[in-house]
């Protein structure tokens, strides 16, 4: 695993702005592996794709995470702080393309979430969210041998498959024990890789922007020019201008 450049990163962000969260997740990773179709990366289950961001962000921008996250209880922005070892789930065994569950009579066949099915749900309704991706990740279902709409599975099967979903693949869901030093609430802190990701990477393409803005006007330098000098020359640069 290796940084993304800076050129790298400020087309991913371009090419990830006009999306919503998956597709500016799948505009990350097609940076890291432009060797890999972005037909393949979209198929990634969701918590390997979290893994991978994992990598890509540590190598680019450092295994240290800080972030804040309003506590529920009383609203207060409460600061989560941890490196990004803290939170890897070691890989396991590879999982099979499609997994199977039997419960209370029922035999459902499945494949795990993917960023396609992360992107359909974007751009739904929010409501019927979790049987939306069921629908669309469930291959056949079937009692007593006649087949199930996945609509009328009951909640216990339901449940069953979303279980084996996150035992098979569980770095999609990370959660923090978090205390508030306010009201003294704890409670479980979810933390989405590819959400943090992505603002970092705005945050930095905004200010890079502002940077390249600054020195072409003063020098007449390219974009190429300016991306593939160092931070540390860019910086001294912006020093003398006097920026
Ligand atoms: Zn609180």
């Amino acid at each position: 695993m290796r940084s993304l450049t800076a050129p790298e990163l400020l087309g991913a962000w371009e090419a990830g702005h006009p999306h919503s969260g998956p597709g500016r997740a799948l505009a990350l990773l097609c940076a890291a592996w432009p060797e890999r179709s972005p037909g393949e990366l979209a198929r990634l289950p969701v918590g390997l794709r979290d893994s991978l961001l994992l990598a890509v962000r540590e190598q680019t921008f450092g295994a240290e995470v800080v972030g804040l996250v309003p506590c529920p209880a009383c609203g207060e922005q409460v600061e989560l702080a941890f490196q990004v070892s803290d939170i890897r789930v070691s890989p396991g065994a590879p999982v099979p393309e499609v997994l199977g569950v039997e419960c209370e009579g029922h035999a459902v066949r499945f494949r795990l979430p993917d960023s396609r099915d992360l992107a359909a749900l974007a751009a739904g309704p929010e409501a019927g969210g979790r049987r939306q991706v069921l629908a669309r990740c469930v291959v056949e279902a079937r009692r007593e041998g006649v087949d199930v709409e996945t609509g009328e599975l009951p909640a216990a099967v339901v449940r069953a498959i979303e279980e084996a979903m996150e035992a098979a693949d569980p770095q999609a869901r990370v959660e923090l024990s978090t205390q508030c030093p306010a009201c003294a609430h704890a409670w479980a802190a979810a933390f989405d890789i590819a959400e943090y990701f992505w603002r970092e990477v705005e945050t930095w393409a905004q200010r890079t922007l502002r940077e390249v803005h600054t020195l072409a006007s003063l020098y007449g330098w390219s974009e190429e020019h300016i991306l593939v000098m160092s931070p540390w020359k860019r910086q001294r640069y912006l020093e003398l201008a006097g920026t």
